[in-house]
């Protein structure tokens, strides 16, 4: 039996993770199951894979989780150190899902337990990835990358020598805006951001995939977990999503990874590595879907690609910043403060305000340098939000 633990089993990537395991009942052992408001969702997940423990990130959600699990015999704690605690539960493999900055502390928890983590939650490569990479070599834990495009070109590189690598392309469908008049996007709304052409993913992501934060994330995501110089890292815009990523090599070969828009396929390459085995994704047909298209993005329609190089050259703590200041941003974008193109102005006004801090440059020392710099770049970007409605 696998031990396995779930953080974020409530969201998009959680959901997929919980059917993949609830196919095979007899091969796990859920250890933790974790969410945030949803304890319905939540507590019929942890029933329905008999976890031993439920934990929701909000203490004022536990007396609801307490009562929606009474009588099963699942324990239920609630709270950030009770994801902590949960991720020092001894498992064999665990789901980084929890979205954003969050996400961080608890995976990195879990590295030092030696479990394999399977990191959906990009942000914590992004904000971390040095100290969550040494992590794991010192307890001997292994990360599988989740996200579709990393878990494309990880499958590229089995039986290669990164050292032959000479580029990785990552493809982005162009999100929910890719063919709207420029002038146009500063006027997309909320809801016209939070749909996607080819993915259904939870609303922060769908949103950051029509920004290109998401790709801009993945941008650094994809430099910290292969090693690989920034300039080796291409973006392209393949609108239909079928081409995840693509692996260039020195004697001019270029492998592709093809699938279907289906998370399960790279949640459930991570949870049977190194085997592979049937999952219950969507062949693709070729000759009925004809054609793939490709085109560069456009930089004036994605800022964001260019600000994440920006992060890649000066790297140290300016991943931690350029996340910390895009959830700020994305924050102000859903409570209606901002629009849709002045996130990209506040997480470059917050970048820039920084700039002058000897610190953004510095590698962290500890995930506690991690913190205070993500703390200190939300405040900025706060600063640059209000800067920006006070003129409207
Ligand atoms: P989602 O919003 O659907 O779910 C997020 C989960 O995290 C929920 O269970 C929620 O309760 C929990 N959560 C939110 N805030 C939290 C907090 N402060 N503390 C603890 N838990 C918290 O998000 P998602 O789309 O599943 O994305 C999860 C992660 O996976 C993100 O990092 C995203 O970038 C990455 N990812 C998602 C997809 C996808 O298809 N959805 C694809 C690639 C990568
Ligand atoms: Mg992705």
């Amino acid at each position: 039996m696998r031990r396995v633990t779930i953080f974020g089993a409530t969201g998009s990537i959680g959901e997929n993770t919980v059917d993949l395991i609830a196919r095979r009942p007899e091969a796990y052992e859920v250890v933790a199951l974790t969410g945030g408001r949803n304890v319905a969702r939540l507590a019929r997940q942890a029933m329905a894979l008999r976890a031993r423990l439920a934990v929701t990130c909000h203490p004022e959600c536990h007396a609801d989780l307490r009562e929606a699990l009474a009588g099963t015999g699942i324990e239920t704690a609630a709270g950030p150190d009770a994801l902590i605690e949960a991720a020092d539960r001894p498992a064999d493999w665990v789901m980084s899902g929890i979205v954003g900055a969050a996400g961080l502390a608890p995976g990195f928890r879990a590295l030092r337990h030696g479990s394999t983590l399977a990191l959906a939650n990009k942000e914590s490569l992004v904000t971390a990835g040095p100290l969550l990479m040494a992590e794991a070599r010192a307890h001997g834990a292994t990360i599988l990358p989740v996200d579709s495009e990393h878990s494309a070109v990880f499958q590229g590189l089995v039986g290669e020598d990164i050292a032959a690598v000479e580029r990785i392309v990552i493809t982005a469908s162009g999100g929910a805006f890719r063919d709207w008049p420029l002038e146009r996007l500063a006027d997309a709304t909320l809801a016209e951001a939070s749909t996607h052409p080819n993915w259904a993913m939870g609303q922060r992501i769908t949103i950051d995939s029509a920004s290109m934060f998401n790709k801009s994330l993945e941008l650094i995501e994809t430099r910290e977990f292969f090693g690989v110089e920034p300039s080796r890292i291409e973006v392209v815009i393949h609108p239909e999503s079928l081409v995840h990523a693509l692996v260039g090599f020195r004697d001019g070969a270029l492998m592709a990874h093809l699938g279907p828009p289906d998370m399960r396929h790279a949640i459930g390459y991570a949870l049977n590595w190194p085997e592979r085995a049937d999952l219950p994704v969507a062949r693709l047909d070729l000759a009925a879907i004809g054609q793939l298209n490709f085109h560069a993005p456009d930089p004036r329609r994605y800022p964001a690609l260019a600000l994440a190089r920006q992060v890649m050259e000066t790297r140290g703590l300016a991943g931690a910043a350029f996340n910390a200041a895009k959830e700020c941003a994305l924050d102000a974008f859903i409570a209606g403060r901002i629009g849709f193109t002045d996130m990209a102005r506040v997480v470059e006004a917050a970048l820039d305000s920084l700039a002058g801090d000897p610190g953004l440059g510095i590698p962290a020392e500890n995930l506690d340098t991690v913190f205070a710099m993500d703390h200190l770049a939300r405040v900025r970007a706060g600063e640059a939000v209000r800067a920006l409605t006070a003129r409207t």
